[in-house]
């Protein structure tokens, strides 16, 4: 599977000049909730993240995604898995568990994300899981940025990954694009002006 072209022609993978909400440039931004926009799409990507999961023999009761950016592949990989699907949400700037979830002691918890960045939203909803008696046996994502070693892949975790090193890490694809101090920027040099993705207010 193509996933890096599915995200093409999806335009959830820009070829441009970007301005990253960390206030370096890049020439790629990924916009990933496009890609799941049609939703036979987000099940082809499910279902083959759920093979590579299945292949590996992890046993898993539940998918627990981090509201809001994990919902749908949550959703949509735990229909793949067939577990049941929970979800984590911020209230107040607080990861929580709400809505009526449980979470039994023991429980084996995947938690997943649309994109994997250093992972810090989906180890702090892996936090609440833990602190309910879930056990959390590993970390699913539709896209790799390339700063955590996921499985099947050479790209080794860079010292900002928050993902623990001791369980597995499944994602489709790596996505590491340079990124560039404003001052250091070769596109910039060029003479393009760096834009902010979903300035058009959307
Ligand atoms: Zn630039």
């Amino acid at each position: 599977m193509n996933v890096k072209q599915i995200y093409m022609d999806a335009d959830a993978l820009l070829d441009g000049h970007f301005k990253l909400s960390s206030g370096n440039h890049s020439q790629f931004y990924l916009q990933s909730a496009k890609v799941l926009e049609n939703p036979k799409t987000a099940k082809l990507l499910a279902d083959e993240l759920a093979l590579q999961i299945k292949a590996s023999g992890l046993e898993i009761d539940t998918v627990c995604a981090p509201a809001l950016g994990g919902l749908i592949a949550g959703f949509a990989l735990a229909q793949a898995l067939d577990v049941r699907f929970i979800f984590a949400e911020r209230v107040e700037g607080v990861m929580n568990i709400r809505r009526g979830f449980e979470v039994s002691k023991g429980e084996k918890v995947l938690m997943c994300e649309d994109i994997i960045t250093t992972g810090g939203s989906a180890m702090e909803a892996a936090s609440v899981v833990k602190e309910l008696g879930g056990e959390i046996v590993g970390v699913a994502a539709l896209a790799n940025r390339g700063f955590c070693k996921r499985e099947n892949s050479d790209v080794e975790t860079k010292p900002n990954c928050k993902l623990p090193q001791d369980i597995p890490f499944f994602a489709l694809a790596d996505f590491t694009f340079k990124m560039y101090a404003p001052d250091a920027c070769p596109l910039c040099k060029d003479g393009s002006e760096a834009i902010k993705p979903g300035s058009r207010g959307n």
